[in-house]
Parts: structure tokens; C-alpha cells; sequence
């Protein structure tokens, strides 16, 4: 027992502080339960219950995850019955009890908050609060489900909760999930007052009209938004949804943790459940991803000197080249995790357009609540604008994101052996080009490596780091830890053609091309792949990346792999009636300035449209998806990562493949290997060779890509 350490005050308080030893966060496990439980059970004469955490960024994470993935059904409805039962003791104390949150308090972090009387957090960005549990598959059920409605009230509790969302300090003032957001030296304090207050229920009771508006418009509504939003691919949403309700209008609190049990334990067999409870498992990877070099007999042609250990592992100051969309989006993100950043483009006023895209990011962040407008201004005053050529010595890293011309882009590297000191790590944004070859420009290529965010950059948490063929480890091991330092899930990928998520997400939206001059319209292609799970439609995509920008890294690809990756003219034509997406306002659609309704299809683009072929979703979606699992397989083949884990992680943060699929190799193994062969066989005879299987894909008797 020494999860969670007790004091009781001068004057009668006991105060329960989580503190896990060795580790920086406090989690739910059975002992920590149990521990919690004895706690409560021993509190005799205290005057009130104080929960604490003595952790820097964490009060409690929620339920020990790792364990649930290895429980059978009945030991898990066990865990989530000792859940109950100890909150619920909370819940039943006479005693006035607050939880005194600092750092992230979501999950189960957050439900023993809900079973306290009062909830106090502190402002800082650590300190989160919410119930992510329908991200990973499940429903909240250690009175999630039950107690944040009667709290806060349904429509809220709904948004929440099916949003799996977590949200800071003050915002959770407004929503009324806590009653006070106090500074971190006062957290106890302040406590202690509201101890003083005496008992109070949580308790939003309401009459029988309130119940029939909530079946009849609340919930219907909510269902339709849920349907809209997940294609009824969630089952979880719908299962919380279903809870909350049922919960809101039968009062009895044990009916409802009944319900919240049976339907975690329903939730936790289906295939969907298990694919978004691996991504997180993945993510927490990809945190702790480190570099483990291969002896140096096993690496292929490892030229040039290396050297060993690179001085000056923390890197506080990064330069970027480049102030475009992705220049001035890695500029804003550094700064804004401390780094000062200089950013220089080709004159003053792209340079200045640049900083105006940073400071525009800034203030949408501090909109959005991301950034107070003190840290914003903080931030922006670590960029350092450079209309042209300056000394980027004591720049421990510069991030080259000029035009997607390995030409540009070389001259740019030749001039960094001047420019940058000898330690500087000297990356590159590109899309598709070889990191190796570009290498070749400068007199350092042991420490030239590709970090590849992709955009918006604030919003996409994956970065594919791609190593050159003569990147050298340390460059590449604190690379890495650069990338997970300021907020960025790695992928550590080998030099190859379009890397990983450009390579296998190309035949996809050329496909989507090549499907549209076959005589499929726009409209039904978009929907089929939303259908699948996808966040968007791959026309609807090249919109969003640019019809120009794609062509590029499609000409790339296609020069690479000319046999099965062929660029539908659709795209230079559209290139030529200069609709180049989004950002010239139409392309395959026609996108509003400002408009915040989804936009319509573009009927111009009609008149590039050859065939008048008829295809059923599934037709669609099979020569679509397909390409992706043979292209997925090939990257396997060709060791561009270690695991087929590698690749669904990234594809489904890079592209938002749909997560509860898995990613496209998980997708295949569902589907099963025979299976995916044979239809892409038969693809390739029908339509063309380009849907020739890959040999692993063929190989007879071929294990699945997972073995679980
Ligand atoms: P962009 O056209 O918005 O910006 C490129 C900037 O580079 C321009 O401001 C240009 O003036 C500047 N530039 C050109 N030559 C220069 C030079 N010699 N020195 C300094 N600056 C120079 O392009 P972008 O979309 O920001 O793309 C930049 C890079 O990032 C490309 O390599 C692209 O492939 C890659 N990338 C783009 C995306 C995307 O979705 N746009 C995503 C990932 C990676």
C-alpha cells in the first residue's frame, strides 16, 4: 500500500494524495483501488476528505489501461465493479469531500472528482478534465455516464462525453464540471474552504416534462449527429448516448452504474474496440520511440564519418527557410514550445506574410483556448523574422521548408555548410524527395534527415522522420527526441519515395481520379470513402491539399514507381483552368471564402469526365482501399519501417485512416490474406496490372501481419 499517502490536518482533515512511486503519472489499477477503498473505509473522525496528487502534470490518468487489454470479460467486469464501489463510498461519505486537481484528470482521473462534492483545479495548461473514454472504444463507468449529467446537465454532459472530450481549468468553470480554478499554492487551501461549506449533493433532478423533452428531442437529435458524425462506426458513442439518457430519466444511480458495466463489457469484444485501444497503446509508443542502431555490419552502406554522440542534446533554437504554409506552421508550433525560431524566406514580404500566418495562428489558438493571450505573445516574440540570408550559427537545428524543387532546395543545404555550426541538424520538410540525394549538396550529410509534419501542423501530431542512408544515429536518435519534446508523435521511416504516408495515400487519391474520368461522379465517390470511416473523401482531399501540390508529389511518385503509380489528367486539367483546391476557392468543389457549410461540387469539372462506367460504393471503396493495403504491404517488403504497426499508426495519424479499422494492414487481416490477394488479382485482370498483389501479399501460406 503506497500508491496513495494520508495526513489528516490540525484541525481534522484527511487528505489522500496520489503519488505512484518511480513514475510521473498516478493511474487506476486494482491495488491503487483497493488502496483507496481501505482509505475511505479507515477515515473515522475525520471532518472532510481532500483528494490530492502529488505529481507535476498528472492527478490521476484514468484506469490502468494495459492491464485491461490482457483481462477476460469477467475479471474486467470485476475492475469496473471495484471502481464503483470505491467512488461510491466517496460518494456515500457524510462528510464533505473535494478533489484538488492539478495536471490531467480524465477517465477515471476525473469520475473520482465526479463522486467527490466539490471539484477545484488549477489553470495551468497541465491541468486537464474530461472523459475520453468513447476515443478508445469503451464508456465512461465509474460514474462517468451517470454523474456528469446530473452535474452539469444532459445536452452538456452529451457533448462531453461523446465528443470524448477533455478540456482546461476555466473552461470546465463554465461548463460547471468544477466550482473553483485556484493557483497551485493554494490548491489546498482553498480545499480546505470549501470543506468549510459542508456536504453538497450533485444533484440536477428534474420532472417529468424535462424527461419527455429529453426523449423526444435531446435524444433522437444527439443519435442523428452521432450517425452523421461516425457512420455509425462508433459503437461506443452510441452506447454512452444510449446510458446518459436511460440514466437521465431513472433517478436510481445503481440502475444506471448497472448499465454503464454491461456496457463496457459488451463494448470490449467488438473489433473496434480493440483497434482504438492498440492506437492508443501506439501512441504511447511512439512517445518513448527511441533509436536502437542496428550493429554496423547490418546497416547498408553506411558512408561518410559519423559522429558518435552530438553535443548539446536540448535544442532551444531552430531556424526555419521557408515561411509558406508548412514554414510559417513549424515556426509557430516551435515557438509556441519555447524554441526560438528564426524564420527567413527569399525577401521582406514573403517573410512578412509568413508572420502574419504566425501570429494569425496565434491568435486562433488563443480563441480557441489553447493559449492565454500572455503566452501567445510570449511565443511570437520567439520568432525572429530574416528577410534573406542571415548566420544561423547557435541554430542547433534549421528545418528547410522552401518549394517542393530539389534544385531550390539543394542550393539552400549547399549554403548551410556556411551558414550553420558544426552540431546543427539540418532537416528538411520535403514531401517526396530523397533525403539522400540531398544530402549529397552539403559536406555534412551525416547530419541531414527529414522531419515531415504534415499540415495543418497544429492540428496533425504525426511526424514521419526519415532517415538518409547516411544520417547518423545520434542525429537521428535526438531527432527524435526533438520531435517528442515539442509535442509530436515520430515515425521513424527509411529514404524512400514519398516515405511512407505520401506513398501509400497517393494510389489512393489517383485512384479516386481515375474512378472519376471512369464516369463515377464526385458525390459518390467522397461518400463511399466516408462510408469506409474516413474523415473526408480523397477528391474532397486534393482540395484541401492542393490540386498543384499533389500533382507534385504525384510526378514524384510517379517517376519512382512508374508501373502502378500513373497521374490522371483530370489533374493538370484542372492545374490549367487554374481550380487548384481550397485555396484558389474551386477545384473538384467549390469552396466559399469564410462559409462554414460544407462545400458543393464543382459542376465545371464535369467536362473533364471520359467514361460513363457505374460503380457500387463497395466497387469504389475496394479499388480504393485495396491500393492503400498493397502499397502498405510493399512499404513492409521494403523495410521502409520495422512493423506493421509502423505503418497503421501512421496512417491512421497521418491520413485518419478510419481508426477504428486499425489501419490498412489490420484492415487486410480482417479482411484476410487469401482474401485481399485474390480480389486484387482479380482487380488487375480486370482493370489493369497496377493492382498486382505484392509478393508478401501472394505468398502462400502467408501468416497475418499481426499475430494477436
Ligand atoms: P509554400 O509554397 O507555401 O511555401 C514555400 C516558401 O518557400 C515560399 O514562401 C517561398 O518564397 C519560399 N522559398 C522558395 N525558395 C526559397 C529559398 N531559396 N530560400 C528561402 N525560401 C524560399 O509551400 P509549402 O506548402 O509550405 O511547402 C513547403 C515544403 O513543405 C515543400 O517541400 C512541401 O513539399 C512540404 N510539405 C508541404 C505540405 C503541404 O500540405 N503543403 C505538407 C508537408 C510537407
Amino acid at each position: 500500500m503506497n500508491n496513495i499517502r494520508r495526513d489528516i490536518t490540525e484541525d481534522g482533515i484527511c487528505v489522500l494524495t496520489f503519488d505512484r512511486p518511480g513514475s510521473s503519472a498516478n493511474i487506476f489499477d486494482r491495488a491503487t483501488l483497493q488502496e483507496l477503498g481501505a482509505h475511505i473505509d479507515q477515515i473515522g473522525t475525520a471532518r472532510g476528505l481532500v483528494v490530492t496528487s502529488a505529481k507535476d502534470s498528472i492527478f490521476v490518468a484514468g484506469a490502468d489501461l494495459h492491464s485491461i487489454k490482457t483481462m477476460s470479460p469477467a475479471d474486467l467486469g470485476d475492475f469496473i465493479r471495484l471502481g464503483q464501489d470505491v467512488f461510491n463510498k466517496i460518494a456515500a461519505l457524510r462528510i464533505p469531500s473535494v478533489a484538488a486537481i492539478h495536471g490531467a484528470a480524465v477517465g477515471g482521473g476525473f469520475e473520482i472528482g465526479l463522486a467527490c462534492d466539490y471539484r477545484i483545479a488549477t489553470p495551468d495548461r497541465a491541468t486537464k478534465l474530461g472523459l475520453p473514454e468513447t476515443q478508445l472504444g469503451i464508456i465512461p463507468a465509474w460514474g462517468g455516464s451517470t454523474r456528469l449529467p446530473r452535474l452539469i446537465g444532459v445536452p452538456k454532459a452529451l457533448e462531453m462525453i461523446l465528443g470524448g472530450k477533455t478540456v482546461g481549468a476555466r473552461h470546465a468553470l463554465k461548463l460547471g464540471m468544477i466550482n473553483e480554478v485556484v493557483s497551485r499554492e493554494y490548491l489546498l487551501s482553498a480545499a480546505f474552504e470549501w470543506i468549510g461549506k459542508g456536504k453538497h449533493r450533485n444533484r440536477l433532478s428534474h420532472s417529468a416534462p424535462v424527461n419527455a423533452v429529453l426523449d423526444k428531442l435531446v435524444a433522437p437529435k444527439a443519435r442523428a449527429d452521432v450517425m452523421k458524425r461516425t457512420q455509425g462506426h462508433y459503437p461506443a458513442v452510441l452506447k454512452a448516448l444510449e446510458v446518459v439518457i436511460k440514466g437521465a430519466s431513472d433517478w436510481r444511480e445503481s440502475e444506471s452504474l448497472a448499465r454503464e458495466r454491461a456496457a463496457v463489457s459488451e463494448l470490449i469484444g467488438l473489433d473496434s474496440t480493440r483497434n482504438l485501444l492498440r492506437l492508443f497503446f501506439l501512441q504511447e509508443r511512439a512517445k518513448k520511440l527511441r533509436f536502437t542502431p542496428r550493429p554496423i555490419s547490418e546497416i547498408p552502406a553506411l558512408e561518410g564519418a559519423a559522429p558518435a554522440v552530438l553535443p548539446g542534446d536540448e535544442i532551444g533554437r531552430a531556424a526555419v527557410i521557408g515561411a509558406g504554409v508548412m514554414g510559417s506552421g513549424i515556426a509557430q508550433w516551435l515557438s509556441a514550445r519555447g524554441v526560438r525560431t528564426i524564420v527567413r524566406d527569399i525577401d521582406a514580404t514573403r517573410v512578412g506574410a509568413g508572420m502574419a500566418n504566425i501570429s494569425k495562428l496565434y491568435a486562433d489558438s488563443v480563441k480557441h483556448r489553447v493559449f492565454t493571450s500572455n503566452e501567445a505573445r510570449a511565443g511570437f516574440e520567439r520568432v525572429y523574422p530574416a528577410p534573406g540570408e542571415v548566420s544561423l550559427r547557435q541554430s542547433g537545428l534549421v528545418i528547410e521548408a522552401a518549394v517542393e524543387k530539389m534544385a531550390i532546395k539543394k542550393t539552400i543545404f549547399q549554403r548551410l555548410d556556411e551558414l550553420t555550426d558544426e552540431q546543427a541538424i539540418l532537416a528538411t520538410n520535403t514531401s517526396a524527395l530523397s533525403i539522400t540525394e540531398l544530402a549529397s549538396a552539403t559536406r555534412h550529410p551525416e547530419r541531414v534527415i527529414g522531419i515531415h509534419f504534415f499540415n495543418p501542423v497544429h492540428k496533425m501530431q504525426l511526424v514521419e522522420v526519415v532517415r538518409g542512408r547516411q544520417t547518423a544515429p545520434a542525429v537521428i536518435q535526438q531527432t527524435l527526441r526533438f520531435v517528442q519534446k515539442i509535442g509530436k508523435l515520430p515515425v521513424l521511416v527509411k529514404d524512400s519515395p514519398g516515405f511512407l504516408v505520401n506513398r501509400i495515400l497517393l494510389p489512393y487519391m489517383l485512384e479516386a481520379g481515375v474512378l472519376f474520368e471512369a464516369g463515377a461522379s464526385i458525390e459518390e465517390i467522397d461518400a463511399a470513402m466516408v462510408a469506409f470511416g474516413m474523415p473526408m473523401g480523397p477528391l474532397r482531399l486534393i482540395d484541401e491539399v492542393g490540386v498543384d501540390i499533389a500533382e507534385d508529389v504525384a510526378a514524384t511518385l510517379s517517376m519512382a514507381f512508374p508501373e502502378r503509380m500513373r497521374v490522371p489528367q483530370v489533374l493538370s486539367k484542372l492545374i490549367a483552368a487554374g481550380w487548384l483546391g481550397k485555396k484558389s476557392g474551386k477545384g473538384f468543389y467549390l469552396h466559399e471564402k469564410g462559409s462554414k457549410s460544407e462545400p458543393r461540387v464543382n459542376p465545371e469539372v464535369e467536362v473533364f469526365r471520359s467514361g460513363k462506367a457505374r460503380f457500387t460504393p463497395e466497387e469504389l471503396q475496394r479499388r480504393m482501399v485495396l491500393l492503400m493495403v498493397n502499397e502498405s504491404a510493399r512499404c513492409l517488403e521494403e523495410e521502409i519501417v520495422e512493423e506493421p504497426a509502423d505503418i497503421d499508426f501512421a496512417m491512421v495519424m497521418g491520413t485518419g485512416f478510419a481508426p477504428f479499422r486499425g489501419g490498412p494492414l489490420r484492415y487486410a487481416d480482417q479482411l484476410g490474406a487469401p482474401q485481399v490477394a485474390s480480389q486484387l488479382s482479380l482487380l488487375a485482370e480486370k482493370i489493369g496490372p497496377y493492382f498486382e498483389p505484392c509478393a508478401l501479399l501472394k505468398a502462400i501460406n502467408r501468416r497475418p501481419f499481426y499475430e494477436d
